[in-house]
Order: C-alpha cells, then structure tokens, then sequence
C-alpha cells in the first residue's frame, strides 16, 4: 500500500511540475487560470484531467478540439511517480526522504525546462536554494568536509552541536558548486571567446549544492559535465551525420562563405547543449546511486 500511495501522490506532483515546466518560463501564474488544452484553450475538464491515465484515456487528444496532447505530460507525472517509490525503497518514511523529493521535484522541473527551451528560471534556482539551506537546520548533510576543515584548522574536535556543520557544509555545498562552474564558465569565455553557459546553471549548482553540500556538489559536476560532453558530443555529430541545417550552410557557400562542409561544422559546433539537463541527471544520479554503488563497494 505504501509504495502505491508514494506513486500516486509522485504523478499528482508531477502533474503540477508539468503546469510549473509550461508557464514559469512564460511569466504565467502557476495556480490560475486552471489546465487548458494548450491549442483549443478549452479548460480541461477535472476527470481528463486525471495524472497519466486522462491522456491515455483521450488517447493523447483534446476532447474538444482533438489535436494531439504531447506525450511529455504523461511521461512527466509517470517518471515523477517513479522517482517518488524509489525514493520510498531507498530512504524509506523519513525527512531524508521528504528532502530528496523537494529536490527531484526542483530537477525536474529545471532539466526539462532547460531541454525544451535552454533556460533554468531564477524562480525555481533562488527558491529552492534557500529551501536547501533552510533544510540543512533540520535534516543532516552526510558530508565530512565542514568538520575536517575545523580539526585542520584548530586540531581538535568541534565543541558546536552538528546542526552548526550541517548548515556550514550547506553553505560550503552552494559556494563550491556556484564557484567551480562560474570558474568553467570564465575559463571557456577566455579559451573560445564565446559564452559556454548561462548564469542559470551557476544558480542551479548552487541550489543543488545548498541540498548535497561541497562534496556533492563537486561530485554533481563531474559527472554532469562528463555526461554532458559524451552525449553532448555524439549529439552534435549525429546532428552533423542527419545534416542538421545543411540548407543553411549551402546557402552560405553559394555566397562565398566557405566550403560547405566547414559551414556546417561551424554551425553545429554553436548548438547549444541543455547543460542544466545534465548537471540535473548528475545530481539525481549522486542521490540515488552514489549510495547503493558504496554500499556494493563496501560489502
Ligand atoms: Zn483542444
């Protein structure tokens, strides 16, 4: 039964993350108007609108209009209401679990958003940076990094209670991940001459620095960046493969701008890869596997 209820409460939320990945990007309220079918305008009437299976049901059409529904919102509420039972299965009834929640549902909200339209809202990244922090006051960060400063600095034990390093290490989490990927970002400008990656994903280093601490945080952006650069580049040389473009870049030969291979090099070098959809996958991945690989590696 509990699984059950963690599944239908996750694809309720993720209803609700669908309304937040759709509007906040447009500057739209996020509580009214109520659901409309994004061609026909028709508000969407309370039994089709039922988390996953209201689109089945319609068979991913409008009732009134019968256009198609994109298949996006189901898979949103579903992959939701997955991520809610695995945290159930790994964390089980505890605040823990209440906090990775709030912070799958920040993930999930800036990955999609940042891969349907390269943006990570401030209305999601400074909210749930301070949620972070407010949380470490009350759930423990499992990170040794604020302690062993003290015992370096001072050589001996702290004499604070831990809610004290729990705080400093969320603080920690939210400089070290904000800082080490503005110092990537200033390096590429400096390197390419071109801006590699918005403030949006500085701010969502900081957020989920604020929620894993430093040692978290510098984990997220390994294997967020190294992701990035393996899928990121396979994509764009599929993309070079598909002839992503290859009208433009005849044109622009046609006027003497160069071959029409190097054109379309030049131009699908300047795609721009979804680098807060990453550092989010990273994120879930620290959460979620970095526990059960050590508990593998300890056994
Ligand atoms: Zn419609």
């Amino acid at each position: 039964m509990i699984p059950l209820f963690f599944f239908l409460f996750g694809i309720c939320i993720g209803s609700f993350l669908n309304v937040c990945i759709t509007r906040i990007p447009e500057g739209i309220s996020v509580i009214s108007p109520g659901s409309r079918c994004p061609r026909c305008e028709m508000p969407i009437k309370p039994y089709d609108n039922i988390p996953v299976f209201g689109w089945l049901f319609l068979r991913g059409k409008c009732r009134n209009c019968g256009l198609p529904i994109s298949p996006m919102y189901p898979i949103i509420e579903f992959l939701t209401g997955a991520i809610f039972v695995l945290t159930y299965y790994e964390f089980g009834v505890t605040f823990l679990t209440l906090k990775w929640l709030i912070l799958s549902c920040l993930i999930i909200t800036l990955t999609v958003t940042d891969l349907r339209v390269r943006l990570l809202p401030d209305a999601v990244t400074f909210p749930g940076a301070t949620l972070g922090l407010l949380l470490s006051f009350l759930i423990t960060i499992y990170d040794p990094t604020a302690g062993t400063l003290y015992y370096c600095a001072f050589h001996r034990l702290p004499p604070y209670p831990g809610v004290v390093f729990n705080v400093l290490n969320s603080v920690l989490g939210l400089l070290l991940g904000s800082l080490l990927l503005w110092g990537a970002a200033a390096a590429y400008k400096l390197v390419r001459k071109r801006e590699g990656m918005g403030f949006g994903d500085v701010k969502m280093m900081a957020m989920v620095g604020a929620f894993l601490g430093p040692r978290g945080a510098f984990l997220t952006i390994l294997v967020g960046t190294l992701l990035g650069s393996i899928v990121g580049l396979s994509w764009i040389a599929l993309l070079y493969l598909y002839g992503w473009k290859r009208k433009l870049a005849e044109r622009a030969a046609r006027r003497g701008l160069g071959s029409v291979s190097n054109l379309r090099w030049a131009i699908v070098s300047q795609y721009q890869l979804p680098l807060g959809t990453f550092l989010g996958v990273g994120a879930m991945g620290v959460v979620y596997l970095v526990p059960s690989l050590l508990d593998l590696f300890l056994r």
